[in-house]
C-alpha cells in the first residue's frame, strides 16, 4: 500500500480541546498546520466533561485536606476517590508528588500560577465558540458548589480566602437562597457558593466537532490517525503513524492522558496518572424545574450539570486506575443514586455510562512548555479538571511558544521539567 507522506510547518499530535485549540491558534500565526487525531469523539475527554468554564477552578486536587480524608481514600469510603490499588502501585512517581502537594503553601503556589489561566478562560472560549459557529454553546450561567452541612462549608473557608485574594468573585447563599437560585434541586443544603464568572458549555462534544470544523475551514488539514512515534531528524521531526509520516520542524504533543506513551520513547518519564471519570445523562421528571446552571454536590462528589433539551448529565468523582482498564461503574452508581435525591431524576437516558480519563499531573498544574531535551517539540497536556476550560488559553500559548512571541500568560510554573526524575533524592 502506497505510503502517505506530508510536510507542514508544525504537527498538532491529539485533537481534544488542547490539541484543536493549539491547531487553531497556530494555524491563525500563519503556519501550515497537520492536526493528528483518530477522530473518535468520545475517546476525547474533551468530549464528557461536566462544561464548566470557571475562573474560581484554581485548586489542584491534591490539596491540604488530602491528609484528613486519606484513611478513607484508601479504603474507597470516600465518594470523590476511588482506587484500584495494584494499578496505584504503576503510578507510584504520581503518587508520591501528589502526596507531596498536599500542602497549603504548595496549594497556594499552584492557584497562583492557575488563577491568569483561568481567568482567561472564559473570555478566549467566548472567542472560540462564536468564531466555531456555536455561540450558544457557551452560556455565563455561573455555577454553585454545595454544601449539605455547616461543617462542610466551614471546611472550605480556606478556598474562599484564596478566591478572594485572587479577585475572583463568589457569592454565598443559604437555604432559602439555595431553593431560589435552583428551584430544581429537592434536596435541604445549608450553604452555596455562586461562582458567577463561570461559563457553562452544554454539550462539550459540539464544540469539539465545531471547533474541528473552524480549524479546517481556516486551511488546517487533519489527518485521521493514531501517530505511532515521534521521531527526531536534523533539521525537525518525522511524525510516524501507519498510514505513513509527516515531516515538520516542529511538533506539539497533545494527547491527553495519552501523553507518556509518545514521550517515553523519548526518554521523558513524567509523574502522570489517569484521574478517570464517569457520566451517565438523565431526563428530570415531568413537572421539574430546570437545572439552571452546573451544581457540584460536595458531599457527593458529584457534579450535575444541564447539558440541554432537559438533560443532566451526572458526573462521578475520580478514579485512579490505568486508563486502559475495565470500567467500575460503582462510583457514578453511587452518584446516580445521590444525585436522585439533589434533584427530580427521571429515566437514564444512554445505555451505559461513558468513561474518560483526566490528564493528571499531581501538582494539578498543565504541562505547558519545550520539551528540555530536543528542539521544536511543545508539550501541552496534564490540564487534569480544568482542561476543557484552558484548553482555549494553552492554545493560545502555544503557539506564543512556537512562534517565539512571549507568552500571554507566565509559563514558567508548567515547565515539562519539573515532572521528570521524580521523586528527587
Ligand atoms: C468526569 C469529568 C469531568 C470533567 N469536567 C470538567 C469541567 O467541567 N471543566 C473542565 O475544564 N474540565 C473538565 N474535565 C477535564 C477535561 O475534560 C480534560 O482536562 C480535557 O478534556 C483534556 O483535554 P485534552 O485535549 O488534553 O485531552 P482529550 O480531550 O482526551 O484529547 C486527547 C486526544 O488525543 C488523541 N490521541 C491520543 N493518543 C494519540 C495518538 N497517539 N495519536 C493521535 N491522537 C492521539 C485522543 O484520541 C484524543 O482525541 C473533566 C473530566 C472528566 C473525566
Amino acid at each position: 500500500m502506497q505510503q502517505d507522506e506530508r510536510t507542514a510547518d508544525i504537527v498538532v499530535v491529539g485533537g481534544g480541546m488542547v490539541g484543536l485549540s493549539s491547531a487553531i491558534a497556530l494555524k491563525d500565526s500563519g503556519l501550515d498546520v497537520v492536526l493528528c487525531d483518530p477522530g473518535e469523539a468520545r475517546a476525547r475527554t474533551s468530549y464528557g466533561n461536566a462544561g464548566v468554564v470557571s475562573r474560581g477552578s484554581i485548586f489542584p486536587m491534591s490539596s491540604p485536606a488530602l491528609w484528613g480524608k486519606l484513611p478513607a481514600y484508601l479504603r474507597n469510603a470516600d465518594a470523590g476517590l476511588r482506587l484500584r490499588h495494584l494499578h496505584l502501585l504503576r503510578v507510584m512517581p504520581w503518587a508520591a508528588h501528589f502526596l507531596a502537594s498536599a500542602r497549603t503553601s504548595a496549594w497556594r503556589r499552584a492557584a497562583a500560577a492557575l488563577a491568569p489561566l483561568t481567568d482567561a478562560a472564559y473570555p478566549e472560549h467566548r472567542r472560540l465558540a462564536d468564531r466555531a459557529g456555536v455561540p450558544h454553546l457557551l452560556r455565563e450561567s455561573g455555577w454553585v458548589k454545595l454544601y449539605r452541612t455547616e461543617e462542610a462549608f466551614a471546611g472550605a473557608a480556606l478556598e474562599r480566602e484564596i478566591l478572594a485574594h485572587h479577585g475572583v468573585p463568589f457569592e454565598i447563599h443559604d437555604g432559602a437562597g439555595i431553593q431560589a437560585l435552583e428551584p430544581a434541586l429537592i434536596r435541604p443544603f445549608a450553604r452555596a457558593m455562586l461562582l458567577p464568572e463561570t461559563g457553562a458549555v452544554g454539550d462539550p462534544g459540539g464544540l469539539v466537532e465545531a471547533s474541528e470544523k473552524l480549524f479546517a475551514g481556516l486551511g488546517g488539514r487533519i489527518l485521521r490517525t493514531t501517530v505511532s512515534r515521534l521521531e527526531p531528524e536534523a533539521e525537525g521531526w518525522r511524525v510516524v503513524h501507519p498510514g505513513g509520516t509527516v515531516r515538520a520542524r516542529r511538533v506539539v504533543l497533545a494527547t491527553g492522558a495519552a501523553a507518556n506513551e509518545l514521550s517515553r520513547p523519548l526518554g521523558y518519564r513524567f509523574a502522570f496518572a489517569a484521574e478517570r471519570g464517569y457520566h451517565r445523562h438523565y431526563a428530570l421528571q415531568p413537572g421539574s424545574p430546570a437545572l439552571t446552571r452546573p451544581v457540584y454536590d460536595t458531599g457527593a462528589a458529584s457534579i450535575l450539570s444541564p447539558m440541554g433539551e432537559g438533560r443532566v448529565r451526572v458526573l462521578s468523582g475520580v478514579e485512579v486506575a490505568d486508563r486502559h482498564a475495565e470500567p467500575d461503574y460503582r462510583q457514578i452508581e453511587a452518584a446516580a443514586k445521590e444525585a436522585a435525591g439533589t434533584v427530580r431524576l427521571g429515566q437514564p437516558l444512554d445505555n451505559r455510562p461513558w468513561l474518560g480519563s483526566r490528564p493528571s499531573t499531581p501538582d494539578g498544574l498543565p504541562v505547558i512548555g519545550p520539551a528540555p531535551r530536543h528542539q521544536g517539540l511543545i508539550f501541552a497536556f496534564g490540564h487534569g479538571h480544568i482542561g476543557l476550560s484552558t484548553g482555549p488559553i494553552t492554545g493560545r500559548l502555544v503557539a506564543d511558544l512556537a512562534t517565539g512571541r512571549t507568552p500571554s500568560v507566565p509559563v514558567a510554573p508548567f515547565a515539562p521539567g519539573r515532572l521528570l526524575g521524580w521523586p528527587r533524592p
